[in-house]
């Protein structure tokens, strides 16, 4: 039998991989414990925003994350044609704001930043903010406009890559943990927690938050990745209310989708792998929020989770 790429984990990073493999024309089969798509992936916000996530001191990784949304579009492109499915690639920017002079000052150093930085950012008073986007708060103190991040539906996005990397001819093992990497020079390995052992031309770990706990991965390939835990909810969005960019607040932030879900995140708890869903959790989002876009208070909430960002030290990516 022809070896193929092993890839351990089905989540964007896999199937991504996988998908761009595969219609290259590399054989590939990826490996995933649980359902595919509904690791760390199914319960992000699908923001793909490098202007409003830049830090102080990270330009190197900046450029990294522009660099990578440049070529987002195409990508997004490849995986609908391959799927017929949308992967709802939205470009509208997203709108920073400040709710109070406090949160206004801080904005406002990150706003010389972004400029200092040669981002394409615009400062904006409450006022023109709400002409941007009517359902901000009336009394916000000031805003930032960043017309250059994008965001995708994170769910449509890991359904669209599991229908697209099969339709190329990936085959794709769901409810088949694997158990253990063995990086043997010429026939480097998986083993499967029912024992058996397929072997490879490459493996590739893409399992996320749980990259560590494989066996058999030399020092040298063992990713200095921790969880993060997130608790987010899903809000049903009801007419006349129709936000259209993300906000960012100094709390919470809110990401539209297409087919009305609003996500609203996310706290940031060093938690180990716990994922229990707690009251001051769920009170800090929907009250920052709220302060924020006042009209979520008569808005359905749908679904309440929490999952775990898969962090580096640096927060630039392992790879
Ligand atoms: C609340 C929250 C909000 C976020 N918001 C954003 C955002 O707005 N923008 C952004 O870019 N990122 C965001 N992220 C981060 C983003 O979700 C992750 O970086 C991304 O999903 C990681 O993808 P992955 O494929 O590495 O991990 P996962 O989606 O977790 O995939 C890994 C897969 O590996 C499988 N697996 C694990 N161990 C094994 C094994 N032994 N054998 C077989 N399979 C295994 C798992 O079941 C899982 O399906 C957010 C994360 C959280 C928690």
């Amino acid at each position: 039998m022809d070896r193929d790429v092993l890839i351990v984990g089905g989540g964007t990073i896999g199937l991504s991989i996988g998908f761009e493999l595969v219609r290259r024309g590399t054989p590939v089969t990826i490996f995933e414990k649980d359902e595919a798509g509904r690791g760390t992936s199914y319960q992000a916000a699908g923001m793909l925003a490098p202007d409003a996530e830049i830090e102080f001191e990270e330009r190197e990784l900046y450029d990294f994350n522009r660099e990578s949304l440049r070529r987002w579009p195409d990508f997004a492109d490849r995986v609908e044609a391959a799927s017929g499915q949308s992967v709802d690639y939205r470009d509208e920017g997203t709108l920073i704001v400040a709710d109070d002079r406090d949160a206004a000052e801080a904005l406002e150093r990150l706003y010389e930043f972004q400029r200092d930085q040669g981002l394409d950012v615009e400062w904006l008073t409450g006022e023109e903010a709400r002409e941007i986007e009517p359902f901000v708060a009336p009394s916000l103190a000031a805003a930032v406009f960043a017309p250059s991040d994008h965001q995708v539906d994170n769910r449509r996005l890991v359904a669209a890559l599991k229908t697209a990397f099969k339709a190329e001819g990936g085959t794709l093992y769901e409810e088949t943990p694997v158990e253990a990497v063995v990086p043997d020079g010429e026939a480097p390995a998986v083993r499967t927690a029912d024992g058996e052992r397929i072997e490879g031309t490459r493996v590739v770990v893409a399992a996320g938050v749980w990259s560590r706990e494989l066996d058999g991965l030399t020092p040298d390939a063992t990713p200095p990745v921790r969880p993060v835990k997130g608790q987010s909810l899903q809000l049903r969005s009801k007419r006349p209310f129709d936000l259209q960019h993300v906000i960012r607040g100094p709390e919470a932030y809110l990401a539209p989708k297409s087919d009305g879900r609003i996500v609203m995140g996310a706290t940031s708890e060093e938690m180990g792998f716990d994922t229990t869903v707690t009251a001051g959790g769920l009170y800090d989002l929907l009250e920052g929020g709220w302060e924020v876009v006042p009209g979520i208070r008569d808005l359905p909430v749908d679904e309440t989770w929490a999952g775990l960002r898969p962090a580096s030290r640096d927060h630039a990516p392992l790879l």
